[in-house]
């Protein structure tokens, strides 16, 4: 464990848990943030209310999956955490949620395309769905949305919720919400018909454009 222990990166995720609380995304002890850190990741602790967490409450998990620092139990999707952070090296920190829009989307089974330009922006292609496991099967469900998560920054796990990635946790939290509006408009829309999804090369231009042209003077008119 480092010096600072990580104080300000702890009081950041108790941040946005209880703002994700407030927002109906988590549940009572229903939803998880982790954030990358050298010796692994921080992850938030399994069954402690978010209204009463402590920066010490807080666990970091070695990449390989041991307990590096803490002296509670790591959340028990902590797994799912560490193969996605495992499989893309880009990402900083991942909220999982069961934000219920999404939630709803995941219990069809089907992808989200990029049907709008945040969605292109922010998550960078169309949101894959992971075939159905048992709650509890902790491995399992990682190995499959590890599997199912490619470049585009977020995944629907069936019949239960949703992992959304970003650079730092700030971002996790945007991708978050544009991820959930996201899944509103497609139902609200599904009820006159399909989505039409924006054309690939718009998707990883609109991608490029946010990753390292946006807000520089790059960004042309
Ligand atoms: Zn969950």
């Amino acid at each position: 464990m480092t010096q600072d222990n990580y104080e300000s990166i702890k009081v950041g995720i108790i941040e946005k848990c209880r703002l994700l609380e407030k927002m109906g995304y988590f549940v009572g002890t229903w939803g998880n943030i982790s954030v990358r850190v050298p010796e692994g990741f921080i992850v938030t602790p399994s069954r402690v209310q978010y209204d009463a967490i402590q920066a010490s409450d807080f666990v970091v998990v070695s990449m390989d999956g041991n307990l590096v620092a803490g002296h509670r139990l790591p959340s028990s999707e902590a797994e799912i955490h560490r193969a996605v952070l495992n499989k893309k090296s880009s990402v900083g920190a991942i909220i999982h949620s069961h934000s219920p829009y999404a939630t709803a989307v995941s219990c069809l089974h089907r992808p989200i395309p990029p049907f709008v330009e945040d969605l292109a922006q922010i998550i960078g292609g169309q949101i894959n769905c992971t075939r159905y496991v048992p709650a509890g099967q902790h491995k399992r469900i990682a190995e499959e949305v590890a599997n199912t998560i490619g470049e585009e920054n977020a995944v629907l796990l069936a019949n239960h919720g949703v992992m959304c990635c970003g650079r730092d946790l700030d971002e996790a939290f945007v991708a978050s919400q544009i991820l959930e509006k996201a899944a509103l408009m497609m139902l609200a829309a599904g009820a006159i018909g399909p989505v039409i999804p924006i054309l690939d090369e718009f998707v990883s231009s609109e991608r490029h454009r946010f990753l390292y042209k946006y807000g520089t003077p790059h960004d042309a008119p």
